[in-house]
């Protein structure tokens, strides 16, 4: 079990465009998934990208049942997600609240797509391949703006709706 740091805004490699994996089978491709579910379950995320703990290649994992981050939140399958491709379903738009392991302290209101398909591969390279809406929508639009070298603050627009999660909502984390 491996622990890493998660990099935090302004260190440079968070604005890096991640590579595609192409070698699925490699002990490299699981020891990384290995790192980043310990990570985000030691910081209580409910998403994490390669490239918050380093690492430039397109590779995400969300989910969870229930979060303490996110108490309102309907559950989202766990889900490791690699070369991941994202299509909107339709021109709607929903704001909803964010924050991110590496903005640690924050929460901000960011518009997202309602609905999208998203298509990828898991870690043993079987295609995946999902239609959601709501807070999934939400979390796999957060975590791939990461391989692209895009944080939420760089998303939201009005910015008064941006704050410390303490302030803004008192008793989460
Ligand atoms: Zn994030």
């Amino acid at each position: 079990m491996t622990v890493k740091t998660i990099l935090r805004m302004g260190d440079p490699r968070l604005l890096q465009q991640a590579q595609p994996v192409t070698d699925f089978a490699g002990a490299e491709l699981r020891t990384l998934i290995d790192d980043m579910r310990d990570t985000m379950q030691a910081a209580g995320g409910v998403g994490l990208a390669a490239p918050q703990i380093g690492v430039g290649l397109q590779v995400v994992i969300f989910g969870f049942q229930q979060s303490v981050r996110y108490p309102d939140a309907e559950s989202v399958p766990e889900t490791v997600l690699i070369n991941p491709v994202i299509t909107p379903l339709d021109d709607e738009t929903e704001d909803g609240w964010e924050g991110c392991l590496s903005v640690p302290g924050l929460r901000g209101l960011v518009p997202r797509s309602r609905a999208i398909r998203y298509q990828g591969r898991d870690e043993n390279g079987q295609a995946i391949d999902r239609s959601v809406s709501g807070f999934h929508a939400r979390v796999v639009q957060h975590e791939c703006d990461h391989l692209q070298g895009r944080l939420y603050p760089m998303r939201i627009r009005d910015f008064t709706k941006f704050g410390f999660t303490e302030v803004l909502f008192p008793g989460l984390e």
